[in-house]
């Protein structure tokens, strides 16, 4: 087993080398525009993003034309909200989200109110999840655009996307998902799950960094636009050679679209047994974990979430201190160092979880070549940890003698 132990697959993953193999000969040999239109250096490239651009439809059950290459999906979540919102901004200004989402939909949402747009942002339960009722209810005439995340990022939580996607339809607005962590985890069909902008990125799943894309749907459209037909759904953020049918011009980057394509057939093929491994590498995590501490309260929903996370609170302890006798282990914290100062997750506050609860957390993004030995060791890292650490407290200690004396009343004690 090597050292560090790399536990964080929700920020990003490593290359697979199947990945790495496909790409290699697009960076020195094969190095062509793929615009350019008057010689094979050229052609040969535009095949090589026609095959991509084919592998990363398939995944999500789109036809290729639908596919727009980004540079991740930061950028994908940029030009699905900003550009539905200019574009249609004739027919409304009321945009519908969640307050678990990512930061490039929030905030990307949050600069929209500056320039007069209004946003509905939508609680969460305590296990993460958006009750659809509440996007039925938020919407006003003016709702162009609900924008929900298909599973989030640190607490793994599934969101019923088809059937806010339908509510969405119903009122006439365009349902925008974000399904980075979702994407080779779960299966994803933008007809079934009534999807009109969806954002992938190729680092969260074992492609390169620096590329992705939204689906942008062209066929089937639920939401008739008529009157205003005639114009496009989604105005682009990047202008210039017309790259992307105009939707994101720049120069394509090949290698990487490359292996974005290749990730995603990898993905296809392999994503049903991948999700079994991991989710039993998941549970065994958390059995070793419960198994070993109490106080410990798992976020997140119980089934509907990914298989691959565990964002695990922590009683007693400070998640910083924890991330720091934790030294050989890769995992994140509940906490996000905004500046200089530890903010706790605004995902778990969201969910109702304590701030003290939020900064003693961590979160486990388990991947692709994660071993069952490899999870044995950071379950006993983390339990001698928070161990140690709870022997220095002596609120800890109190407060296990009065859980000891409650737990002979039935139904207390243990968090969970
Ligand atoms: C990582 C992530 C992003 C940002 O993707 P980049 O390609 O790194 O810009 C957006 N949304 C979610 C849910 C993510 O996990």
């Amino acid at each position: 087993m090597k050292l560090p132990v790399y536990m964080d697959n929700h920020s990003t993953t490593p290359v697979d080398p199947r990945v790495f193999e496909a790409m290699a000969p697009w960076f020195t040999e094969k190095f062509g525009n793929a615009a350019s239109r008057s010689h094979s250096f050229g052609w040969e490239a535009a095949e090589a993003v026609k095959k991509a651009r084919k592998q990363v439809a398939a995944l999500i059950g789109a036809a290729p034309d639908e596919i727009v290459f980004t540079s991740g999906a930061t950028e994908s979540d940029n030009l699905a909200i900003k550009g539905v919102a200019e574009a249609l901004r004739p027919r409304g200004n009321h945009i519908i989200t969640a307050a678990t989402e990512h930061r490039a939909v929030l905030d990307s949402c949050k600069r929209l109110e500056q320039q007069g747009f209004k946003v509905t942002c939508l609680p969460v339960d305590g296990r993460g999840r958006v009750d659809p009722d509440s996007v039925h209810h938020a919407h006003q005439t003016q709702t162009i655009l609900v924008s929900i995340m298909l599973a989030n990022n640190e607490v793994g939580t599934i969101q019923p996307i088809a059937e806010i996607g339908r509510i969405a339809h119903e009122h006439g607005a365009l349902f925008h998902t974000d399904a980075v962590q979702a994407a080779g985890k779960l299966s994803i069909d933008v007809d079934a799950m009534n999807i009109d902008l969806l954002s992938l990125s190729a680092h969260k799943m074992y492609g390169p960094k620096g590329v992705g894309a939204l689906y942008v749907r062209r066929r089937n459209a639920a939401v008739q636009l008529a009157p205003l037909s005639l114009l496009s759904p989604l105005s682009p953020m990047i202008d210039g050679g017309g790259h992307e049918g105009g939707l994101r011009s720049g120069t394509l980057n090949v290698p990487g679209i490359v292996g974005f394509g290749a990730a995603c057939l990898i993905a296809a093929k392999e994503m049903q047994l991948e999700s079994e491994h991991l989710r039993r590498l998941r549970d065994r995590l958390a059995e070793l974990l419960r198994g070993g501490l109490d106080e410990i309260q798992v976020n997140g929903h119980p089934a509907e979430r990914l298989p691959n996370n565990l964002n695990v609170s922590f009683g007693y302890v400070d998640g910083e201190a924890l991330l720091v006798g934790l030294s050989d282990v890769a995992v994140s914290s509940g906490a996000a160092c905004t500046s200089a100062k530890m903010e706790p997750s605004h995902v778990l506050r969201a969910m109702g979880v304590s701030e003290e609860l939020a900064q003693g957390s961590l979160r486990f993004g388990l991947g692709r070549f994660n071993t069952e030995e490899e999870v044995e060791y950071v379950a006993g890292r983390v339990i001698e940890t928070v161990g140690r650490l709870r022997e220095l407290s002596p609120v800890y200690s109190s407060a296990r003698e009065s859980a000891r004396a409650s737990s002979r009343e039935p139904g207390r004690g243990r968090m969970e």
